[in-house]
């Protein structure tokens, strides 16, 4: 079996077996790009060694030697040699990009021998001793298990006792005081450093196939739903140094604004560095602009490499590169990350520009991220200053408590507090503490650093490099100027200025941009499946329509019972003692529940609104059945002796309703057409308001389109007498104002057995929608209240269910249940509107499966349309 490829042997499309980042040098070889000479060993070799417990396939070893035993040749030098010292890095790279979470190391061949020849060889031995003490520090660090701190301490000492401050300021001899230290260090550490070049390889192979299993790279997998089985391939690259001297530079960059998108320079470089410098955040690199004035004719080089490489792989590009005395190499080209709002506008310019088609740049925007770009940005009419100012490197904004470390920004969001990570600079080990924060502030590192391309990813605010920071993490503050700010104050970020605030700052609604609109709009010309949204009130049904709804999929009318002037009269009308009384307080409700109505006809006019009849239980209406008795109570003890109270007389009526309504399980009692069978004077009510309402919006000129959903059904028969209730009630009213106008009747399938004899349903329903949080529960038999804090969650861990089944829909179960309601509807009604009114309406996983189905349109929260549209026309693709 073959597990090794040199660069040349390589192409972009064999990813899966030679990485991302192996393809992608492999590529830059085969086009002529500039890259370091080495080969690539393989992701399957990584896999077997892990099925085997860490034992390589038999040849692997040897196909590694033979590999290297070419390289030396090619590049006439020989690993760890007293002359012509060959190095090489020895580079993690999975299929799936995983920035910085697994381990590299670089400048491997070098020894007290080898420095010597590479000092002599370059007439730099301040370079040569550079690249020594960071392979000690990192073969050190990855394949020998050496804390981190161990050699950092070292450094910031020896950097202390010297009076300076940059690394690039140590001498010669510092370094090589420095080599001893760090192998002292190792030692007392109980590493043994190997002095055989090949046997660093070998363990250094060994550690990065082990680095696809640490915890960090787990962490990131799981966020990221990549496969724990795919393992790493490993790239062994001849160095080039970026650190030796003033004529050389490594740096980072992408071929357009990954924040913005647009078409211009963005990126960083230090000058005499080694490449983890510019993205581990130590020290602060300057934009990319400025190498064109420092470095001329690397820069020209680096123009002509970055168009070639955009349009040969025809999408945005981040690259590694590295300047060796005026001479580009590049090192890695990946696509690159981008914000949304980057992602559309990438999207579009690229389609104006002709390099891709408009299938290709949606097939290249994730629905899920459009998330970012429908959430609140910073008041703009706020009139707060600033407290400082770093870089805008990713946008949005957030506002939260400070948290001085990951664990405790992890530990607090998790509980629900709205936390700002802040720090020094971000490492991949604090991931788990930026996914749970609202945003980062970091006081070093650039637009590159690692916590500005996780926030990016993540969609979350960053504000990066605000140089005034001083952070003491031990006491958890950090002085800005002369203000100190602890674990109690508020901060505001706005990661699209770089503005950090003291205190809370409003936030607004966000905007749909330009592009935004753009490219929806091809999304609406391929797909097939309509979106429409779930609303309750005319701005809330204005705000979806503005958002691309095609009507509204659900309106829940209990929710207007809910309002604070409305509640008391709902109540009336619960406790009403007979007909009368009862009809009383229904019909100070019909004008309310109207005007409601009429909001969301004139929103929605020309478009569908389907509107459900009342569905919970009338104890949520009531309070709650303890707090009662307790009210009770109360009031007893304090007029002991004395008559009751009317008060106390009030409220012992009350508990005595609570007490007759009490359900053991209210989800299975009387609620939906139950209880407006029981009670179909409620129903008739809303009818009225309904038609009323729609009459009324007619009579302005507009086009209301009625659909009156019955919630709960099981049996045909309920909605078969139910629907006589409406049509006798809404006939009656368009009768009486002498107005013609259709309406329909449909019902909501949310029971296994109105699905199951969907064919009987069918025949007194125009439409069906599948509400699928009930059907779920009902189908799965978990409480969704009741589980999602409990076994839910430890069964997801476990792998017994490969998803929240009310997030993403349960395929084989409450799909299949769809799939025969649909099936079975049409049988009966071969045009049958069909469409699904739950959560799962707004998740691209189960919008594919709805479309699948054939249902007619699926309706989820205004704010998930467009993240429906899209992914509605992505699995048309
Ligand atoms: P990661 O996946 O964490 O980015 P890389 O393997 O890309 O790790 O390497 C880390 C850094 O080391 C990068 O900045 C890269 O440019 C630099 N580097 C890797 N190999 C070489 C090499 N052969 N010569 C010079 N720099 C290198
Ligand atoms: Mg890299
Ligand atoms: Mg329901």
């Amino acid at each position: 079996r073959r597990h090794v490829y040199d660069f040349t042997e390589g192409n972009a499309q064999m990813k899966s077996l030679l990485g991302g980042k192996g393809a992608g040098l492999a590529e830059m070889t085969r086009i002529g790009v500039p890259v370091p000479d080495g080969f690539t060993v393989t992701t399957q070799a990584c896999v077997a060694a892990m099925q085997a417990g860490g034992t390589w396939p038999d040849n692997l070893w040897a196909q590694i030697e033979a590999h290297l035993d070419d390289l030396e040749r090619r590049t006439g030098r020989t690993l760890g040699g007293s002359e012509r010292p060959l190095l090489v890095s020895v580079r993690s790279g999975s299929v799936f990009s995983m920035p910085g979470m697994m381990d590299t190391i670089l400048n491997l061949g070098i020894s007290d021998d080898a420095a010597a020849g590479l000092a002599a060889e370059t007439g730099n031995a301040r370079f040569a001793w550079d690249s020594y003490r960071r392979f000690l520090q990192m073969y050190g660090e990855v394949v020998e298990g050496v804390p981190a701190h161990a050699f950092e301490d070292e450094l910031a000492a020896l950097k202390g006792r010297r009076g300076v401050t940059q690394d690039t300021d140590l001498t010669v001899e510092d370094l090589q005081e420095l080599v001893a230290t760090f192998r002292r260090v190792a030692r007392a550490n109980g590493a043994d450093i190997p002095t055989d070049p090949r046997e660093q390889l070998r363990r250094s192979v060994n550690a990065v196939f082990a680095s696809w299993d640490n915890p960090r790279a787990r962490v990131y997998r799981g966020l990221n739903a990549i496969p724990d089985d795919l393992g790493t391939a490993v790239n062994v690259q001849q160095m080039v140094f970026g650190n030796r001297g003033e004529s050389s530079a490594t740096g980072v960059a992408f071929t357009r604004n990954p924040s913005t998108g647009a078409k211009e320079l963005y990126g960083e470089f230090l000058v005499n560095a080694q490449g983890e410098d510019v993205v581990a955040g130590i020290r602060t690199p300057r934009p990319l602009a400025e190498l064109e004035t420092v470095l001329p004719e690397a820069y020209r080089q680096f123009l002509d490499t970055m168009t070639l490489l955009e349009s040969h792989y025809g999408d945005m590009q981040d690259i590694e590169f590295t300047i060796e005395q005026s001479k580009l190499y590049l090192l890695q080209t990946r696509n690159g990350k981008r914000t949304a709002a980057a992602a559309l506008k990438v999207a579009r310019d690229m389609v104006d520009e002709g390099v891709i088609d408009r299938e290709t740049a949606l097939r290249r925007i994730e629905p899920e991220q459009l998330d970012q770009l429908l959430h609140p940005g910073l008041d703009p009419k706020h009139t707060a200053t600033p407290v400082t100012r770093g870089l805008n490197a990713s946008p949005g904004a957030a506002v939260g408590r400070l948290v001085f470390d990951a664990d405790t920004a992890a530990e607090r969001g998790k509980a629900g507090d709205a936390v700002v990570l802040v720090r020094w600079e971000t490492t991949p080990d604090d991931i788990h503490g930026v996914v749970a924060a609202q945003g980062v502030l970091t006081a070093h590192g650039g637009m590159t650093s690692h916590a500005a391309v996780v926030a990016r990813g993540m969609g979350k605010p960053c504000v990066a490099g605000a140089g005034e920071l001083q952070i003491d993490v031990a006491a958890k503050t950090v002085t800005i100027g002369g203000t100190v700010l602890t674990e109690d104050d508020t901060v505001t970020l706005d990661g699209s200025t770089g503005n950090v605030y003291v205190g809370p700052i409003a936030l607004v609604p966000p905007q749909i941009t330009d592009d935004f609109r753009e490219v929806l709009g091809w999304a609406d010309d391929v797909r097939r499946l309509g979106v429409r949204a779930n609303a309750d009130t005319g701005p809330d049904a204005a705000k979806a329509r503005e958002l691309g709804a095609e009507g509204i999929g659900l309106c829940r009318t209990e929710h207007m019972f809910m309002a604070a002037d409305r509640l008391p009269v709902v109540q009336r009308m619960i406790l009403a003692s007979d007909a009368d009384a009862r009809g009383a307080a229904l019909a100070d409700l019909l004008p309310m529940q109207q005007s409601d109505f009429d909001e969301i006809f004139e929103a929605m006019t020309g478009l569908p609104v389907t509107i459900r009849l009342i569905d919970p239980p009338l104890h949520e209406f009531l309070p709650d059945l303890v707090e009662q008795s307790l009210l009770v109570q109360r009031l007893e003890i304090a007029g002991a002796g004395a008559p009751p109270s009317d008060e106390l007389v009030a409220a012992r009526d009350l508990l005595a309703h609570v007490k007759r309504l009490h359900e053991m399980n209210p989800m299975l009692g009387t609620r939906g057409v139950r209880l407006s069978l029981l009670y179909p004077e409620i129903c008739v009510m809303q009818t009225r308001a309904i038609i009323r309402a729609a009459i009324a919006v007619r009579a302005r000129g507009l086009d209301p389109r009625v659909e009156i959903m019955v919630p709960l059904v099981g049996f045909a028969e309920e909605l078969r007498r139910m629907r006589e209730v409406i049509v006798a009630t809404a006939d009656e009213e368009l009768a009486a104002a002498g107005v013609a106008l259709d309406y329909t009747v449909g019902t909501m399938i949310e029971l296994p057995r109105a699905a199951l004899t969907a064919d009987k349903v069918a025949e007194h329903a125009d439409f069906f929608s599948f509400g699928t949080n009930d059907l779920t529960q009902t189908a799965v038999g978990i409480s969704r209240d009741d589980a999602e804090g409990s076994f839910l969650a430890s069964y997801l861990e476990a792998g017994i269910v490969p998803a929240n089944p009310f997030a993403s829909i349960d395929a084989d179960g409450v799909a299949e249940l769809v799939r025969i309601g649909v099936t079975k509807g049409r049988e009966t009604k071969p045009g049958l509107k069909t469409g699904v009114c739950g959560e799962h309406g707004g998740d691209p996983a189960s919008i594919a499966i709805f479309d699948k189905i054939g249902l007619d349109y699926v309706s989820c929260s205004p704010y998930r349309v467009p993240l429906a549209r899209l992914a509605a026309a992505r699995t048309t693709l």
